[in-house]
């Protein structure tokens, strides 16, 4: 197969913009596997399942189609592209994602979605676990301050309300104890994967590093 690159890291780390990019350059497939956590977290509270029913959840998955593309997010042909970056869905998906029927389900998808290789795919347990085979694995992180200051211009950017600043850190504290004390597949460095801390980086300097890498 073709190569496979896993970018992995917490939460508002910039990880999505940068494997966009990296994508586009490199010419290879991008996945963004936390969409589709996202997606069954949306779909799960606009149904009558419970956040703890684990079988339910898992059969909402199994029955669902997630749609995941560069440019929106469908499940089972509704747009929701929008719908699963609130802070409501934000707030719950860690929880979802701590199911093992549901990331049974995800990462089978995503193992056949990449298959073939030449893909980038982005989240919390690629290097670990979806693809502990890939070529090239990135830990991409920041400090928790710098993240809060990036989540918050994303909002701005999708045009949703304001949060402050210690509260958006405190949330993304909450959600990355959540994603590395769980059980199943936590989140974690590869021991395999380089580490780029991008506090201080423009986009366009991480980009770079990672492609440079990519290449070397
Ligand atoms: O990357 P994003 O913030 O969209 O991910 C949302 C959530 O989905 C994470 O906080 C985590 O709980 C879960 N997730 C996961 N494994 C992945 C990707 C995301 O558990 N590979």
């Amino acid at each position: 197969r073709k190569p496979i690159v896993a970018i992995d890291g917490p939460a508002g780390a910039g990880k999505s913009s940068v494997t966009k990019m990296v994508a586009q350059q490199l010419g290879l497939f991008y996945l963004d596997t936390g969409a589709m956590y996202r997606s069954i977290t949306w779909l799960v509270m606009n149904s009558d399942v419970r956040l703890t029913d684990e079988p339910g959840i898992a059969e909402l998955a199994n029955q669902a189609t997630i749609e995941v593309t560069e440019t929106y997010v469908k499940v089972n042909d509704q747009d929701v592209t929008q719908a699963i970056r609130t802070p409501e869905v934000t707030a719950n998906v860690s929880a979802i994602a701590a199911q093992g029927a549901v990331r049974q389900v995800l990462v089978r998808q995503q193992q056949e979605a990449a298959a073939r290789g030449g893909v980038i795919l982005e989240g919390r347990d690629i290097g670990t676990h979806v693809f502990p085979d890939a070529e090239l694995k990135i830990f991409l992180t920041a400090t928790p301050a710098e993240r809060a200051r990036r989540r918050q211009k994303d909002l701005e950017r999708m045009g949703q309300p304001a949060e402050d600043l210690a509260a958006l850190e405190q949330s993304i504290a909450e959600r990355d104890a959540k994603d590395s004390n769980r059980l199943i597949a936590p989140l974690r460095k590869a021991s395999d994967a380089v580490e780029v801390v991008t506090d201080g980086m423009t986009i366009e300097q991480v980009v770079a590093k990672l492609v440079a890498m990519y290449r070397s």
